[in-house]
C-alpha cells in the first residue's frame, strides 16, 4: 500500500527502509525492496511487519545506487514472500512496485503465458514484470509506456532495470505518487512525509503523468509521452 523509490549516493536500503517506515500508517501485510547492486538487481522480500524484511537484509544487505521500495495491502493473492514486491521477470533484469489494481489482469496473463512466460506469483502486479520484459527495446520509459497502454485500473508504479540503472521510472494512474527532489539525489514516495526526512522539495504526479529519475534530474511527461513543466513545491510543514 506505499511505494518508496531512491537514485543517488546515499545507503540506498536505509532510504528504503526509512522511507516505507513512514508509510507502515497506510496499513500493510509485506514488504519489500529491490536494489541495483554491484551484482545486479536484487530483491529481498517478506511477509509481515518491517521488522522481518529488516532482519532478512541484516543478514545480507542490498548495497547499491539505486531501489525501490513497497508494503502490500494485498488485493489479488493471498499475503505472502512470493506475492510480495518487487516483482520481477525470468530474467531478473526488471522489477516493478505497484500500488492499485491491474483490472484486465487476468487477460493479460492468460496472453503472456501462452506467449510462454511463466508466472511464479498470484499477482495482478506480476504481469507488469513481463509486460516490461516483452517490450524492452532498450529503452526503459519506452517499455513502460507501452506495458501501461495495455493496463486499466488504478497504479501507481516505480520500476528498475538492470539494463539502466542509472533511472528510476515513476507511474501515476489513480493511486497517490509524489517525487522528491534532492542534490544529486532524487526520491519517490507515495506521500509527502515518506520524503520529508530527506528533502522539502517535491513535484506531485496528477493522473496519467510520470516521473524519470537520474540522480541528477528529473524529467515529468504524461504517459503518452508528452514533457510537462511543473512547479516545484516547497514543503514548510511537519509530518
Ligand atoms: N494489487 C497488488 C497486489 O495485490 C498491489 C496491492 C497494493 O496496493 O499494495 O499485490
Amino acid at each position: 500500500c506505499g511505494i518508496v523509490g531512491y537514485i543517488g549516493k546515499r545507503d540506498t536500503q536505509s532510504v528504503l527502509i526509512e522511507g516505507l517506515k513512514k508509510l507502515e500508517y497506510r496499513g500493510y501485510d509485506s514488504a519489500g525492496i529491490a536494489v541495483y547492486t554491484n551484482n545486479g538487481l536484487k530483491i529481498t522480500k517478506a511477509t509481515g511487519r518491517l521488522a522481518n524484511l529488516e532482519h532478512k537484509l541484516e543478514d545480507a544487505p542490498l548495497v547499491g545506487s539505486a531501489g525501490i521500495g513497497h508494503t502490500r495491502w494485498a488485493t489479488h493473492g493471498k499475503p505472502s514472500d512470493v506475492n510480495s514486491h518487487p516483482h520481477t521477470d525470468h530474467s531478473k533484469k526488471f522489477s516493478v512496485v505497484h500500488n492499485g489494481i491491474v483490472e484486465n489482469y487476468l487477460e493479460l496473463k492468460d496472453e503472456l503465458i501462452s506467449q510462454g512466460y511463466e508466472f511464479v506469483s498470484e499477482t495482478d502486479t506480476e504481469v507488469i514484470s513481463h509486460l516490461l520484459a516483452r517490450e524492452y527495446n532498450g529503452d526503459i520509459v519506452a517499455a513502460v509506456q507501452k506495458a501501461i497502454s495495455y493496463m486499466r485500473g488504478a497504479f501507481a508504479l516505480g520500476v528498475l532495470t538492470e539494463y539502466e540503472p542509472e533511472k528510476l521510472v515513476a507511474v501515476r494512474q489513480a493511486s497517490p505518487l509524489v517525487i522528491g527532489i534532492g542534490d544529486g539525489e532524487n526520491f519517490i514516495g507515495s506521500d509527502i512525509p515518506a520524503l520529508l526526512n530527506y528533502t522539502r522539495k517535491v513535484y506531485i504526479l496528477n493522473d496519467g503523468e510520470m516521473a524519470v529519475l537520474t540522480k541528477d534530474a528529473v524529467e515529468l511527461m504524461t504517459i503518452e509521452g508528452n514533457f510537462i513543466s511543473r512547479e516545484m513545491i516547497n514543503v514548510d510543514w511537519d509530518a
